[in-house]
């Protein structure tokens, strides 16, 4: 794969204008991955580094820095930016933390942008020029879930659709709305979060967030697990995969609770497509492979709910995994180039 820029480096210390790779990072909570992504959405071999969260904001920031470094040195081209979906609430306009929970210590206030360009700098001028550059690279932020359906909105499950709601149920419950190619952000840097959207079944169910009633209560990973073992389930089943595949199995028990689960997700993105009218819904995460039971009682209920010209709006299964946030974040930071087509589709 040619890197975007790499040509006008022949012969030359230093780049031209607009030369350079641009590097798309997946800020989880345990785990980062980064990897250079060309233009046309292409993601290169994607590097993967633990993530300090417990040690505070700035060695998150020194360990993202040297991850991006690793996969800028093995490029040989000089940096010229880096997009980064990173977990918790983000102003994206400024690259700033405004919320996130306590798996990062002290992340909000964080200036994720400030911070990686002030940390990056030295990568701008390329590996053959010698001393620091004065100019630092573009960097710009996003919330993890929008960047994961930029990525499946770019290259996934939604390419070509005008418009996608993604909804992302694992560990939690994340949602984004795409437009054109561009996650909705909302006025308070919310838009799409549908987990904490009060849903029938989660009543009296307490959400991550400390309030009852939220869909990530009753759908989430642990929600699911938490909500067998207090039915009644073996208490040895260890997590909700474990429950999932004892539903699939005959237990009727965990098939109530999974099914339930699905259920709830469908309600909720029953509300959410009658307001919005999306072209695709997307539905992805850990929970979202979770088999047919949870599948065929998420799409009963969303199909029961919604008026008749919604009734064969496509729910399909995000296809793009662990890469669609390192994609999405650099789609992000290739638009704010000016250099990404709008919608740009699949080949
Ligand atoms: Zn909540």
């Amino acid at each position: 794969m040619p890197e975007p820029g790499a040509g006008s480096l022949a012969g030359s210390a230093r780049p031209a204008a607009g030369a350079g790779v641009v590097v798309g990072v997946d800020l989880g909570g345990t785990k980062t991955a980064a990897a250079l992504v060309a233009a046309d959405g292409s993601p290169g071999p994607v590097h993967t580094a633990p993530t300090p969260a417990a040690s505070g904001p700035e060695a998150v920031l020194d360990a993202v820095a040297a991850l991006v470094t690793r996969v800028v040195t093995a490029s040989g081209a000089p940096l010229r930016a880096v997009g980064v979906g990173a977990a918790g609430v983000i102003d994206a306009g400024r690259g700033v933390v405004v919320s996130a929970t306590e798996t990062f210590r002290d992340w909000p206030g964080t200036d994720v942008a400030g911070g990686l360009a002030a940390r990056l700098a030295p990568l701008v001028a390329g590996p053959s020029a010698s001393g620091s550059s004065a100019v630092a690279p573009l960097v710009v932020v996003e919330n993890d879930v929008d960047a994961h359906a930029a990525g499946e909105a770019w290259r996934g499950a939604a390419a070509g659709a005008r418009s996608a709601l993604l909804v992302a149920v694992g560990t939690g419950v994340g949602g984004s709305v795409v437009l054109d190619g561009r996650p909705l952000r909302g006025a308070h840097h919310l838009a799409g979060e549908i987990g904490h959207a009060p849903v029938p079944g989660a009543e009296g169910l307490r959400c991550a967030c400390g309030r009852p009633g939220h869909l990530e209560a009753v759908a989430a990973g642990p929600a699911i697990h938490r909500r067998y073992l207090a039915l009644g389930g073996d208490p040895a089943s260890p997590d909700a995969r474990d429950v999932v595949a004892r539903a699939g199995a005959g237990d009727e028990l965990a098939a109530r609770v999974v099914r339930e689960a699905g259920a709830a997700v469908g309600r909720a993105v029953a509300g959410v497509v009658t307001v919005l009218d999306p072209e695709v819904v997307v539905v992805g995460g850990g929970v979202g492979g979770a088999g047919h039971l949870w599948w065929s009682a998420l799409e009963g209920a969303l199909r029961g709910e919604v008026v008749d010209v919604l009734a064969d709006l496509p729910v399909l299964r995000a296809v793009l995994g662990d890469d669609a946030a390192v994609v999405g974040a650099a789609r992000n930071a290739w638009s704010a180039l000016g250099a990404a087509a709008p919608t740009a589709g699949r080949e």
